[in-house]
C-alpha cells in the first residue's frame, strides 16, 4: 500500500483516478502551512500539488518514504529539483494540456486591448454611457508576428487565420515543413519579423538566448502603433523598455500575463499605464486546462508508484530496472546530441532535419530509451525544458520535423554510440562511450578524436594547429575565472585544423565565448551547458 498526499485543490478528475487504485491510499488536504506539511510528509510515498505548496529541500529530506513529487502544471520553480534528484525522488509535471488555454487568452486579451473592453465595462459600471472614447481597431488584415512556433505559437497561428490576420513567425529551430503546414510565413530573422509586425507575440521558453530578447532596440524596429504581447515568461520582454515605448506613444498598447518578478509588486509602475493590459499569470487558468494537467500528472504518479515506471519523470530519477542500467549511456546520447546541435547552430545550421543514432550491439536492447535521450539532447536549450521528458522527446522531435532513426553497428566498440545530426547541406556526428562502471566519455566530434567527460559545461573550439593557442585559451579562461577540468586537443594533420574539447566547471558567459573567438588562430567557439539530469 502506498500513501499519496494530494493538496492545493488539484482537479478531482485526476484525484479520482488515484483513489480508484486499491493499492493507493489517497489523502486530500487543502494547501498546508509549511510546518504542518513538514510534520506529516514522512508518512507519504508521493505528494501531488500545484504551485501553492513549496516543495523545498528540507521538505524532501523530511519525506523519508517519498518516491514521487507530482506537479499538476508545467512550471517546477516551486520544487527543489536538484535535491529531489540527489535523493532519487522522481519529479513529474504535466507538460501539455494548457496550450489551448494560453492561445485563447491571447485573443481575449488582444481584442480586449484593441476594443478597450475593460475600460468600457468600467465606464458602464459607473453609470455612464460613453461611446466616443472607445473607437477600437480590428485584427483583420493586420500582421501577427509570432516569436516561437512551438505548441502555443502554433495554436495561436491556427486561430489567427480565422481572424483574417496575416501570420509571420520567427523560429530558427523549426523546419520549413511545419511553417507550410501551419500556413505561416517564415521570417529569416527577428529583425525582419519586427519590421512588418502589427501584433507581436512571444511564445518562446526563457533561455539564455531569449532573456531580454525584446528590448529598446527591438521595440524601436516595430512599425509605430504596434501591439506587444508577452504570455510566455517574465524577462523575455524588457519591462523598462516596454514602459518607455508606451510612455513615448510609440506602441498602441501591450499585454502582459507574466513578469520578471511574480507576484507583480503592488506599486509596480506597470500597473498605472492605461494602454497596458495586465493579467496575473492566467495563461493556464481554465477548468479544462486544470483538468487535463491533473489527469496527466495523476496517471504518471500512479504508474511511477505501482509499475515502477519513472519514464515520465523530468529528473530521470531512480535507478529502476532498465532505465537504471542504461542511464550512463543515455547521458552520453543526450550530451552527444546537445554538442552536435550547438556546434551546428554556431555554424548557422539551426533547423535539424535528421537525427541518426547508431549503437554498439551491447546497447541494442536499449535503443528506444537511447533514441529518446538523443532527441531530448537536440531539443534542450531550444524548447521549454520543463516540458521535455524521455517519453515526449521523440514525439516532440518528430512533430518539429526531425526524422529519427536508430541502428546497430559492431564497428563502434564496447558500450558506444554515435549521434549524427543533419540539416541543409551540413551534418555532424558525435560519438561517445559509457563503459561498465566507468565514466561516460565523448570520444569523437566530426573527424576529431577526443576523450572528455561531458560534465557541466563543454567548450568546443576549432583553431589552426599553430603553437601558442592552448596557452592563450588557458590564460583567457583563467582571467575569466573559468576553471578547466579537462582540456583535450585533437588534430587531423600537423599544421591543419585542430579541435579542442574543454570541460569546465560552472557556466561560460557569452562575453567569454566572444573573447575566445577574438583570440588569434581560433576559428570557432561553441559552449554547451548541459542540463543537470
Ligand atoms: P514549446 O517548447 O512547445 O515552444 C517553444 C518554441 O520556441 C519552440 O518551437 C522553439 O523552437 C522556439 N524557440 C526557442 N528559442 C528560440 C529563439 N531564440 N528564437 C525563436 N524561437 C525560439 O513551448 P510552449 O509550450 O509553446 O510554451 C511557450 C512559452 O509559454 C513558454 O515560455 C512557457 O513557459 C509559456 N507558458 C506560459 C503560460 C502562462 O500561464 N502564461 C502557460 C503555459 C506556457
Amino acid at each position: 500500500m502506498f500513501r499519496v498526499l494530494v493538496t492545493d485543490e488539484v482537479d478531482q478528475e485526476g484525484v479520482a483516478l488515484l483513489a480508484a487504485e486499491p493499492l493507493l491510499q489517497v489523502d486530500e488536504m487543502p494547501t498546508l502551512p509549511k510546518d504542518d506539511l513538514l510534520a506529516r510528509i514522512g508518512e507519504y510515498d508521493a505528494i501531488v500539488g500545484r504551485s501553492a505548496t513549496r516543495i523545498s529541500g528540507d521538505l524532501l529530506k523530511a519525506g523519508a518514504r517519498l518516491k514521487v513529487v507530482g506537479r499538476a502544471g508545467v512550471g517546477i520553480d516551486n520544487i527543489a529539483l536538484d535535491v529531489a534528484t540527489s535523493l532519487g525522488i522522481a519529479v513529474i509535471n504535466a507538460p501539455a494540456g494548457n496550450t489551448v488555454a494560453v492561445a485563447e487568452l491571447f485573443f481575449g486579451a488582444v481584442i480586449g486591448l484593441l476594443r478597450q473592453i475593460p475600460r468600457a465595462a468600467d465606464v458602464m459600471r459607473h453609470g455612464r454611457w460613453d461611446r466616443a472614447s472607445f473607437m477600437g481597431r480590428e485584427l483583420k488584415g493586420k500582421v501577427l508576428g509570432i516569436v516561437g512556433l512551438g505548441r502555443i505559437g502554433s495554436e495561436v497561428a491556427l486561430r489567427a487565420h480565422a481572424f483574417g490576420m496575416s501570420v509571420v513567425a520567427y523560429d530558427p529551430y523549426i523546419a520549413d515543413e511545419r511553417f507550410t503546414a501551419l500556413r505561416v510565413r517564415r521570417a529569416p530573422s527577428l529583425d525582419a519579423l519586427l519590421a512588418e509586425t502589427n501584433v507581436l507575440t512571444l511564445h518562446v521558453p526563457l533561455t539564455e538566448e531569449t532573456q531580454g530578447m525584446i528590448g529598446k532596440r527591438e521595440l524601436g524596429r516595430l512599425p509605430s502603433r504596434s501591439v506587444v504581447v508577452n504570455m510566455a515568461r517574465g524577462g523575455i520582454v524588457d519591462e523598462t523598455a516596454l514602459l518607455a515605448a508606451l510612455d513615448a506613444d510609440q506602441l498602441r498598447g501591450a499585454v502582459l500575463d507574466v513578469y520578471s518578478a511574480e507576484p507583480l509588486a503592488t506599486d509596480s509602475p506597470l500597473r498605472s499605464v492605461p494602454n497596458l493590459l495586465l493579467t496575473p499569470h492566467l495563461g493556464a487558468n481554465t477548468v479544462e486546462a486544470q483538468r487535463n494537467v491533473s489527469r496527466d500528472v495523476c496517471l504518471a504518479v500512479r504508474d511511477a508508484l505501482l509499475r515502477n515506471d519513472l519514464s515520465k519523470s523530468i529528473n530521470v530519477a531512480g535507478g529502476a530496472g532498465e532505465w537504471g542500467e542504461l542511464q550512463p549511456a543515455m547521458l552520453v546520447a543526450r550530451r552527444a546530441a546537445a554538442v552536435a546541435r550547438a556546434v551546428l547552430a554556431d555554424q548557422g545550421m539551426r533547423a535539424v532535419r535528421k537525427l541518426a543514432l547508431r549503437v554498439s550491439p551491447d546497447l541494442a536492447h536499449g535503443t528506444g530509451a537511447l533514441l529518446a535521450a538523443a532527441a531530448a539532447g537536440v531539443l534542450e536549450g531550444v524548447i521549454e525544458t520543463d516540458r521535455l521528458n524521455l517519453i515526449n522527446a521523440r514525439a516532440l522531435a518528430e512533430a518539429r520535423g526531425i526524422e529519427l532513426s536508430v541502428g546497430e553497428s559492431s564497428e563502434l566498440g564496447a558500450r558506444a554510440l554515435e549521434v549524427a545530426l543533419a540539416g541543409g547541406m551540413q551534418q555532424l556526428a558525435v560519438m561517445g562511450t559509457a563503459p561498465d562502471g566507468g565514466t561516460p566519455r565523448l570520444t569523437q566530434i566530426g573527424s576529431f578524436h577526443i576523450d572528455v567527460n561531458p560534465r557541466q559545461t563543454l567548450l568546443i573550439l576549432t583553431n589552426l594547429d599553430v603553437p601558442g593557442v592552448i596557452g592563450r585559451v588557458g590564460t583567457l579562461l583563467g582571467e575569466q575565472r573559468v576553471n578547466i577540468a579537462e582540456y583535450h586537443q585533437a588534430r587531423l594533420a600537423q599544421g591543419g585544423d585542430a579541435l579542442a574539447a574543454i570541460s569546465v566547471d560552472g557556466a561560460v558567459s557569452e562575453e567569454t565565448r566572444r573573447a575566445l573567438l577574438d583570440l588569434p588562430d581560433v576559428l570557432s567557439a561553441s559552449v554547451v551547458h548541459f542540463r543537470s539530469e
